[in-house]
């Protein structure tokens, strides 16, 4: 089937993938059923011999969620898109799917906890080595590569550090070494980081977090070449059966109509929080990729058309000065989500990385002051006048309680 040329993803995120149904509907259709009927048993056979194109059972297809992966594979500039159940499903099938006993993984060491997990703990007992590379480590993803690899996965910028991984140099290494690329692309969207085009071979992300971006349902995508999609991935996600739902297909759909001005103005106000907290005495250190302090601006702004919706700080005091922040916080609320369309807050050293240990946590720059907001889109004023009294509660602890 010939497909209109791609256009701009600002465009594709409001009419890519529709396919209308003879009622002519604006919105698209959802189709929350289980199976599907044939007209007769000729066409069942037909239909599973492969040679008529109909829909057999929601676990191998749906018409809501496939108009979703066409959607976002016009939307990332791939050629085949397949949607999961959640991120981490997304994640753990693009791997699994090309992994086989005795393969070798390189990864980079600050991943989300659970593609953490999986390459530490579950790829080991399938008898998949793996080795871990620091983000900014250019010696050691060359050290890293020099030996025949499998998969290489990545995450840029990374949680919650805000580290920067080079997608040409560390594609072009691990093509020598012959492996995938596959980058989770969450922090950053298709809308400000083109992985594909500096040389990954597959892009993952949670829908979860920008694309829903309202905190309503779970899902994830697994993007990249026609025949890997088919031929590799598709088998291993029919019959394992990480499947996302018509319903969360549909939130999804509507999700990606704002997403993008969703995120240009989540952007925004980042920028200047970022700003803002790195002018204030009770802040000791701002990670933000657009700021010319980053660590990696240079290689940043070469990957990004915008810094993205998260601000890393660190305060003066540790955990009792992070905890007095987050709790005298009024409207931005305490939460691990991100990507929401509301301000959220986290203390990672106790939450999402608390089970790496003091160690892990240390190597990866993630101090007891260290906090990560979501920036969302509430009205500016109000979020700064929430986060100075908050920053002036961190700075003074209250004596006596009130
Ligand atoms: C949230 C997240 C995931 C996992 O997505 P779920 O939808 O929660 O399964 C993976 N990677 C990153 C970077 C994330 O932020």
């Amino acid at each position: 089937m010939a497909q209109p040329p791609y256009l701009h993803p600002g465009t594709e995120l409001l009419h890519g993938g529709v396919e209308r149904t003879p009622y002519g509907e604006t919105s698209e259709a959802i189709f929350p059923t289980s199976g599907f009927v044939y007209d007769s048993a000729a066409q069942a056979e037909a239909t599973f011999v492969g040679t008529e194109d109909h829909y057999q059972y929601t676990r191998f297809g749906n018409p809501t969620v496939t108009a979703l992966e066409r959607r976002l594979a016009r939307i990332e500039g791939a050629e085949a898109c397949r949607a999961t159940a959640t991120g981490m499903a997304a994640v753990h099938a693009s791997m699994l799917c090309h992994l086989r006993a005795g393969d070798h993984v390189v990864a980079s060491r600050a991943l989300f906890g659970s593609c953490h997990w999986i390459v530490s703990t579950l790829l080991p007992r399938l008898g998949i080595s793996h080795e871990f590379v620091d983000a900014g480590d250019q010696a050691g993803w060359q050290r890293a590569l020099s030996r025949p690899t499998r998969v290489v996965l990545l995450e840029t910028p990374s949680n919650p550090m805000l580290e920067i991984v080079d997608l040409g140099l560390v594609s072009a290494l691990a093509h020598q070494a012959g492996a995938i690329v596959i980058v989770d692309n969450v922090f950053a969207t298709p809308l400000l980081q083109r992985p594909l085009e500096l040389g990954a071979d597959v892009v993952v992300y949670s829908a979860t977090k920008h694309m829903d971006g309202q905190g309503r349902v779970l899902g994830g995508a697994v993007l990249g070449e026609r025949t890997w999609v088919e031929e590799e991935l598709q088998p291993y996600l029919r019959n394992t059966g990480p499947t996302l739902s018509p319903f969360n297909a549909w939130v999804l759909l509507k999700g990606l109509e704002t997403m993008g001005v969703r995120v240009e103005a989540a952007c925004r106000r980042a920028a200047e929080i970022a700003d803002f907290l790195a002018a204030h005495p009770a802040v000791a250190r701002v990670w933000y990729p657009s700021r010319s302090d980053h660590p990696q601006h240079a290689l940043a702004m070469r990957q990004m058309s915008a810094g993205g919706t998260l601000v890393t700080f660190e305060l003066w005091g540790g955990k009792a000065a992070s905890f007095r922040f987050l709790d005298a916080l009024r409207l931005i609320v305490i939460s691990n989500n991100l990507g929401d369309a509301r301000s959220m807050v986290t203390h990672p050293a106790t939450t999402t990385h608390m089970r790496i240990g003091a160690g892990e946590r240390a190597r990866l720059g993630i101090g007891d002051g260290v906090v990560r907001l979501s920036v969302g889109l509430e009205d500016m004023r109000d979020l700064t006048a929430d986060l100075g009294r908050a920053l002036e509660a961190a700075a003074e602890p209250k004596q006596a309680a009130e």
